[in-house]
């Protein structure tokens, strides 16, 4: 993922982990005008750097008096009617974005959003709130790729082909919302953009344009099919990328008004195999006659 957007999703966490903080800061402040306060808030201090390097050093620790104060220090809180806690946003990483050397899912969050926002796609819809109405093969298909955000990704490609106004791109929606909502990085793009992008890509090398679309967890290209192929970029490019995030065994959710045949005719037999591949993709044909049944 490139360097400008995960700076600006740490600095989203950053200003939440100190805005979180804040209360807490002004009430210490507070109660570090009181000498006996101060005291014991130093003596605890002091005794958790003992044990930390008696710790370190493999001796052994003896924490009665780290918990006695701990208690003591506790008890001026609740006698001054607050809690000696601060309430993170995030409780496994306590808003610092990385959790044991590893990204937390808060993070990828932001950094989701960011990609969502830079997308123009709009709002994203929840399950539940695209299920409704959904009846018949439509209803069951829902079901299905919830299931799928929820489970270990086996499929590499997911090709969703229908016409318009067959709810594919409504599906997808509440997909990446799913997803999103665990916290994986997505990132949603039109065939339109994502061809520009190629087009510039190829006049720039500029490797941020590209990087996007290999480094996501879940790429999800709207509409193939409607983009303007660009001699050079366009099929070379997209071919790239799926095989790439193939073999970085990342998910790629792709809608399109073209059937597989379709899709041969148009790009190539490398693309037309990545998707078509039984064994690392799944194709699913909507139909208009689903809808109706509403
Ligand atoms: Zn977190």
């Amino acid at each position: 993922m490139n360097r400008e957007v995960i700076e600006k999703a740490e600095n989203i966490i950053n200003e939440r982990k100190r805005k979180n903080e804040e209360p807490y800061t002004l009430i210490l402040e507070q109660f570090s005008k009181d000498e006996k306060f101060s005291n014991l808030r130093k003596k605890y201090q002091q005794e958790i750097i003992e044990n930390a390097k008696k710790e370190a050093y493999g001796e052994k620790t003896n924490k009665t008096l780290q918990e006695k104060l701990k208690k003591e220090i506790d008890e001026y809180f609740s006698k001054n009617g607050v809690k000696n806690t601060i309430s993170y946003s995030c409780k496994k990483c306590q808003d610092n974005g990385y959790v044991d050397g590893k990204i937390c899912e808060c993070l990828k969050k932001e950094i989701s959003n960011i990609l969502f926002e830079e997308s123009n796609f709009g709002k994203l819809v929840s399950f539940s709130e695209a299920e409704k109405g959904a009846q018949g093969t439509l209803k069951m298909l829902y079901e299905k790729m919830k299931e799928w955000c929820h489970s270990d990704f086996k499929k590499n490609i997911i090709f969703l082909s229908g016409q318009v106004g067959t709810g594919k791109t409504y599906l997808t929606r509440a997909m990446a919302n799913e997803l999103i909502e665990q916290g994986k990085i997505v990132k949603l793009v039109t065939a339109f953009q994502m061809s520009r992008d190629f087009k510039e890509y190829r006049s720039t090398y500029n490797e941020t344009i590209l990087d996007k679309y290999l480094s996501c967890e879940f790429l999800f290209i709207d509409d193939l099919g409607t983009e303007v192929i660009y001699k050079n970029s366009t099929i070379e490019f997209l071919y790239q990328v799926l095989n790439e995030r193939q073999m970085r065994k990342l998910c790629t959710i792709i809608t399109s008004n073209l059937d597989l045949a379709e899709i041969r005719d148009r790009y190539d037999e490398r693309i037309f195999s990545r998707i078509a591949n039984r064994e690392t993709s799944i194709s699913v044909i909507l139909k208009n006659e689903d809808l109706r049944l509403k």
